[in-house]
């Protein structure tokens, strides 16, 4: 049981889901999945002036809309909550006890001032800056007349003189550090909160974390880690740190570069199964090197040592690539599920067309959105007879003789389709064409910007079918009305 692969997304709920947060976690993730262990979702909420439960949600939501789930955590519970650091308070101060007692940490008294002094010296000097250790050496009656006094303090961990701090971290390999480059560290702030470092030792080890997977933005705290979980005697886990994600300029990725929010894909109409498949390609690639793979795949497929070394360039572009990908797969039943929250801001939506019409309709589009919130500025005309015709395909028309007539004779003839299916529909206006001795070009000019408006629509035979005899006849004949 306890060799167990548990791993965790500890967000701090001060923001959204952002795509950084959201890469970490779905590493985390795929692992635990790829490897049937447990992956938990930790609210790290110790910032309590920057912590909000909007957050929170905002960060359970963007996880959920990405499709992960968590074994453990916020609103499914578990055997090692809590899940929110400011409710595991009690845990933190039996291990303060704990350290203590054992001499590995103590009572600093040291005011912001004479931590300055110190500093001015010790720049002066040319000594390395860092905490002298000073309060380490007080006399046990000394601390405990100024802690009756109640006398402002922090705690902080004794730090080992020339201590090597190495580890073999799954996704960079051998690190080490020297101890002397450390200070004395904080360990509980003066407010009596534990300090990031504290914290999430404490929680990975009562939650029994096998594997600790997050951006290398992390890697100067782990040797702090490491030695907080030499003090307590206590197993390390392994480490896996993983690039950053940058922007086109290959700086880190900041909104200067695109959105940075999950939900904002939401909103810009990204599907959430191509944006898990996008995240997973920042920093990992498959074996094969094959770019679309489905959720069960990913999870196949995934290890920590294909993590790559380097950073993770964010290329917009291909996320739009991925995501139509992954459109032009879906069903027409399918698609227009995913495709309703935009239909819906689409006036005159759905009108009198039929599931089984609306389900065509948008399959017409699948190979021409790369995004969903593409679909309203492309498909509006289906719902609203066009009043306006775009002038340049009117000028066209211009050349052809004889205009009015042929759409008279046109209606006449799509009123006669029996069987209004799109090989009839086109067969009858091919032999139309042949018939009055023009080039079918033209006459499929004219009906697309009779019925649309635009000089660009999917297919006309498609679209004359998927509007019905009766809307195709309408709007032919308001054409020549207006037009002709
Ligand atoms: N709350 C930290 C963060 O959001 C967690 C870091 C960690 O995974 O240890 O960066």
């Amino acid at each position: 049981m306890s060799d167990k692969i548990r791993v965790r997304f500890a967000p701090s709920p001060t923001g959204h889901l952002h795509l950084g947060g959201a890469r970490t976690a779905l590493f985390n993730w795929l692992f635990a999945r790829r490897n049937d262990g447990e992956f938990i979702l930790r609210i790290e909420d110790t910032d309590v002036e920057r912590s909000k439960d909007i957050f929170t949600k905002a960060i359970v939501d963007g996880l959920k809309w990405l499709g992960m789930d968590w074994n453990e955590g916020p609103e499914v519970g578990g055997n090692s909550g809590p899940y929110f650091q400011t409710e595991r308070m009690e845990i933190y101060k039996q291990v303060i006890l704990q350290l203590l007692e054992s001499g590995k940490i103590y009572h600093c008294f040291c005011t912001a001032e004479e931590l300055e002094q110190m500093r001015v010296r010790q720049a002066e000097e040319k000594a390395p800056i860092k905490y002298d250790g000073r309060c380490s050496k007080l006399p046990r009656s000394e601390v405990e007349k100024r802690l009756s006094g109640n006398e402002k303090h922090v705690l902080r961990l004794k730090i080992p003189n020339d201590e090597n701090i190495e580890w073999n971290d799954l996704s960079k390999g051998k690190l080490s550090f020297s101890s002397d480059l450390l200070d004395d560290l904080v360990v509980v702030k003066s407010d009596g909160f534990p300090t990031y470092n504290f914290a999430v030792v404490v929680d990975d080890l009562k939650m029994r974390i096998s594997h600790v997977i997050r951006g290398e933005d992390h890697i100067s705290n782990t040797p702090k880690q490491i030695l907080i979980y030499r003090a307590l005697g206590e197993k390390i886990p392994e480490f896996a740190h993983i690039p950053m994600i940058l922007g086109s300029d290959k700086t880190r990725m900041s909104k200067r570069h695109g959105a940075t929010s999950v939900i904002d894909y939401k909103e810009m109409g990204y599907e959430p199964e191509a944006l898990m498949n996008f995240l997973a390609l920042l920093g990992w690639s498959s074996e094969n090197g094959k770019e679309i793979l489905t959720k069960e795949e990913l999870v196949s497929a995934f290890e920590l040592e294909r993590v790559s070394t380097h950073g993770a360039v964010f290329n917009i572009e291909k996320l739009k690539w991925m995501n139509s990908e992954y459109i032009k797969n879906y069903k027409g039943e399918i698609l227009l599920k995913k495709l309703l929250p935009w239909l819906q801001k689409v006036e005159g939506f759905p009108g009198d067309f039929s599931e089984k019409q609306l389900e065509k309709m948008v399959s017409l589009y699948r190979e021409r959105i790369k995004t969903y919130d593409e679909i309203v500025g492309q498909i509006e005309w289906f719902f609203k007879d066009p009043d306006t015709y775009d002038s340049k395909g009117l000028e066209k028309l211009g050349n052809i003789s004889d205009k009015k007539e042929i759409c008279e004779a046109l209606c006449q003839e799509i009123e006669k389709i029996g069987d209004f299916q799109d090989a009839v529909i086109e067969k009858s206006i091919r032999d139309f064409a042949v018939k009055i001795g023009k080039k079918v070009g033209e006459i499929v000019g004219l009906c697309r910007l009779a019925l649309s408006g635009r000089t660009a629509t999917p297919g006309l035979f498609e679209i004359i079918s998927v509007l019905g005899k009766e809307r195709t006849i309408k709007r032919l004949r308001s054409f020549m009305l207006r037009n002709l």
